[in-house]
């Protein structure tokens, strides 16, 4: 995600505290470096009314990593209320299983495996995406006359790591941390209306499309009416840049800038992972943008001011786009350790900048960013957990930016050769996994030249 300019708030809507509490009896919190991993495959079936209903079924194949008493799946959009999205029933092997909401968001499904396992299990599921004037968070989960999204709008496998990784959804921040699978999507629109994905799409008749993707984080889904579409190629990449007519200008803007960024960061990086981007302008709240895998949402607030914002405009894709390495193929524990993919993303984002001689100042926006995000939020660090930020106070500042700034140490010592070295070392070790920020940070000491321990202490410590 990217944060909005430095001046917004996200609404605070609970005390974390005491949920937390409560969370820790019910699922140990736990890291992963372990997944169950591309072996996933969802097979989905989807259908969106034109008042907002959806309903679906989900059946999830897998191979259990350990003996399980019960699968723990998240809801996440019923942190807005559980008519947003509720299960409605389970199978196994098409034999009705119990399953147990333990809160609107997790639901434990008693599925008995043994570590090996294969392992099918189904879902039902229904609810009602709110309007986005009635709905909390960033509106990533919610319709308007022209854009209805679908934020992980079907129950999703939690990563297993000796337990289950499952957090409460905190108003701010991202909330999903999930095991990259293989997707198959049976997906029912409203006439008129235009799904983009994750994945490619394939009208198979009228109202009725096939999305199928390998290696998704999670399945990025909105569908638009009367929108345009320009495309244009990075390298083996098909960038497709979807805007209301009304912002053809600012969704071109969009287009080029995303296809610079992929080749930038291909020449840092290593190639993309990926072959189809979709970049699409809708109304957000309190978010500038937001990442899926081979998707991206911008906030088209921007796009009606476009080119009144030279640099958050371009900021807006070039972070994006850099989570399609950072969260959508590396993926990590964005909860416990937001810094992990969103420092890297925003460093990352500072590339595009270098390349158009830039890269001061952008160094002065971080350092701005950092010391305004120090001062609203005093006990978070660049290393704090989600929960560390009451309101999202600060978290942008601090996470995001002064996290880039740690980079920006980390590569002055190193030197370039080793300090990118190391990213694609650290990339196609956990390629497709969950990483840990200490797996991040020993990748760097075991490339860099010279110590790094008291730059770490320095920026990271407590
Ligand atoms: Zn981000």
């Amino acid at each position: 995600m990217a944060p909005p300019a430095p001046g917004s708030r996200a609404p605070l809507r609970w005390g974390t505290g005491a949920l937390l509490a409560l969370w820790a009896t019910l699922l140990t919190v736990a890291l992963s470096d372990a997944a169950v991993g591309a072996a996933l495959r969802y097979e989905l079936a989807i259908s969106v009314a034109a008042g907002g209903e959806i309903s679906g079924e989900v059946t999830v194949h897998g191979t259990a990593p350990a003996d399980w008493p019960e699968a723990v799946f998240r809801l996440y959009p019923a942190a807005h209320g559980a008519a947003c999205l509720t299960v409605t029933g389970a199978w196994v092997e098409r034999t009705e299983v119990a399953w147990e909401s333990i809160e609107p968001t997790t639901v434990a499904v008693s599925l008995a495996a043994n570590a090996g396992d294969p392992f099918s299990l189904t879902l039902r599921f229904a609810g009602r995406i709110p309007e986005l004037a009635s709905t909390g968070g960033y509106g990533t989960y919610a319709r308007s006359d022209h854009a209805v999204i679908l934020s992980q709008a079907y129950p999703i496998l939690a990563p297993w790591d000796g337990s289950w990784i499952a957090y409460p959804v905190l108003p701010w921040g991202d909330a999903i941390v999930a095991d990259v699978a293989a997707y198959v999507v049976d997906l029912t629109v409203p006439a008129g209306w235009i799904p983009v994905a994750s994945g490619t799409e394939t009208e198979v008749s009228p109202g009725r499309y096939l999305i199928e993707g390998e290696n998704l984080r999670e399945l990025g889904l909105v569908l638009v009416h009367g929108y345009e579409m320009q495309t244009a190629s990075a390298g083996p990449v098909e960038v497709r840049s979807f805007f209301r007519p009304a912002h053809a200008n600012a969704g071109r803007a969009a287009l080029d800038i995303t296809v610079e960024a992929i080749d930038v960061f291909a020449r840092h990086l290593g190639p993309p992972s990926f072959l189809h981007l979709d970049v699409v302008s809708v109304p957000l709240r309190a978010a500038a943008g937001v990442e899926y895998p081979g998707l991206i949402l911008a906030e088209e607030g921007y796009y009606s001011r476009y080119p009144s914002d030279p640099l958050l405009f371009p900021m807006i894709f070039a972070h994006e786009v850099a989570h399609q390495w950072w969260y959508a193929e590396v993926g990590s524990d964005q909860v416990a350790e937001p810094w992990v993919d969103e420092a890297l993303a925003t460093y990352t984002s500072g590339l595009y900048f270098q390349a158009h001689d830039r890269f001061a100042e952008i160094l002065r926006y971080w350092e701005t960013s950092y010391a305004q995000g120090r001062a609203r939020n005093k006990d978070a660090r660049i290393a704090s957990p989600v929960w560390d930020f009451p309101g999202g106070d600060g978290y942008g500042g601090i996470v995001y930016s002064g996290g880039a700034l740690f980079f920006q140490a980390v590569r002055e010592r190193m030197g370039n050769d080793a300090f990118f070295h190391a990213l694609r070392r650290y990339r196609g070790e956990f390629r497709w996994r969950i990483a840990s920020g200490a797996d991040l940070l020993a990748i760097l000491a075991q490339e860099s030249p010279c110590p790094l321990a008291d730059l770490v202490a320095a920026w990271l410590g407590p």
